[in-house]
């Protein structure tokens, strides 16, 4: 049966136990396997090559995503390494997005390019520059749409289109949108990665990730390098994964709903310069938003006046918002991006990048949106930040 993307999050790779009938997919806490004979497994081997729990969250996250092959690995980064190290060598070249997660930005400068990658870097933004610049000989493409901490999106169909004329392989990260919002395989990528830590997961309990393939030669090469280097999640977490994939849609739904009335209260806030968020109707690439998304998901970042100190007011005074890195569980929280996720880059390269000193991101729970509005107000509060340090 061709199962919608809501009756997948709940039952792909999560049939019944066939043992047992158990309607979840049991925790196997195991490391080997006992075998029928010499040379005669039953599947399984050693967990670090397959798990029957590991198992079932593949085929899960392949189905999400529309494709045939997924990989799980022990973090967002780990499977960001598997792509990069089981698809380059010495002498490629990379193009990459550049309002990069900052992990992976500090991979391609540290490991990749030392190891004699040549890497460039492109605006999310700017269709016509990645055309021009995938006229060079290319072999993998890397983007996130949207960005972090702007949300700027990247043409994800006319970016492939373009690589795949250069004979790149294009990868996407898909951690902002979650395959709920945006199916990159279906728009022309090669592979998705996701950090499952975030919306996938969605209760801020692990740290996992993931790479999705519909191509069988990718996948082989992906998993080869995943046995060969062993970054695997254990048994426990891919089990807290399945679990958090089968709420995705109804949580998706809530963290787009609150965070678009977010968005609109502080667009109209008057300490509140400017707002991002892919679901406002000034949004600059409103289009591209509906050709490429189902809805425009749970981040909220915006420009405070005042600067660092207007921000530091706030957050100091926030209840029910979190502060703290990361994204994507049922609780909101908030950060600092010029000195939490984003403190690798300096100050000049930072303001460059359109990163501001007022710049707050939001990462929308599912509280009840008044709740998180009238948090906001009462942080925002007008009066205490304006006459601060003017009492007689
Ligand atoms: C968090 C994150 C990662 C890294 O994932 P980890 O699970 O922390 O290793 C990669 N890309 C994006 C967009 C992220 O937000």
């Amino acid at each position: 049966m061709n199962m919608r993307f809501e009756t997948l999050t709940v039952h792909a790779g999560q049939e019944p136990d066939p043992l047992t009938g158990a309607v979840t997919v049991p925790v196997y806490q195991t490391s080997t396997y006992r075998q029928d004979g010499i040379g005669r497994p039953r599947g399984y081997e050693y967990s670090r090559t397959g798990n029957p729990t590991r198992a079932a969250l593949e085929k899960a996250l392949a189905a999400l995503e529309g494709a045939e092959y997924g990989l799980a690995f022990a973090s967002g980064v780990a499977a960001t390494t598997a792509v990069v190290m089981s698809l380059l060598k010495p002498g490629d070249r990379v193009v990459a997005v550049e309002d990069l997660y900052g992990g992976t930005y500090r991979l391609l400068e540290r490991y990749v390019r030392p190891w004699g990658v040549a890497v460039d870097y492109v605006p999310a933004t700017d269709t016509d520059r990645w055309i021009e610049s995938l006229r060079q000989p290319t072999r993998l493409v890397w983007l996130e749409s949207p960005t972090n901490p702007l949300l700027q999106l990247a043409d994800i169909a006319a970016v492939s289109s373009a690589a795949h004329a250069c004979g790149a392989w294009v990868a996407v990260d898909n951690t902002f949108a979650s395959p709920a919002l945006q199916r990159p395989l279906e728009l022309g990528a090669d592979l998705v990665v996701h950090s499952t830590t975030k919306y996938l997961g969605g209760h801020s309990d692990l740290i996992g990730g993931a790479v999705v393939t519909r191509d069988r030669v990718l996948y082989e090469r992906i998993r080869h390098y995943q046995n060969a280097a062993g970054a695997v999640p254990g048994p426990w977490d891919c089990w807290l994964l399945l679990r958090g994939l089968r709420t995705l849609s109804v949580r998706m739904r809530a963290h787009c709903e609150n965070a678009r009335a977010i968005a609109e209260w502080l667009s109209r806030h008057p300490n509140v310069e400017r707002v991002y968020y892919p679901g406002l109707p000034d949004h600059p690439q409103r289009d591209l938003v509906q050709r490429q998304m189902s809805a425009p998901g749970g981040m909220v970042s915006f420009d405070l006046r005042g600067g660092l100190e207007a921000v530091e007011h706030m957050v100091s005074r926030l209840q029910v918002f979190i502060l703290g890195e990361s994204l994507g569980g049922v609780e909101s929280l908030v950060c600092y991006p010029p000195k939490m996720t984003h403190a690798v880059f300096a100050p000049s390269e930072r303001r460059r990048r359109g990163l501001g000193d007022g710049l707050v991101r939001l990462s929308v729970g599912i509280e009840h949106v008044e709740d998180l509005i009238a948090d906001l107000e009462q942080a925002l509060n007008l009066k205490s930040s304006t006459t601060k340090g003017t009492h007689p």
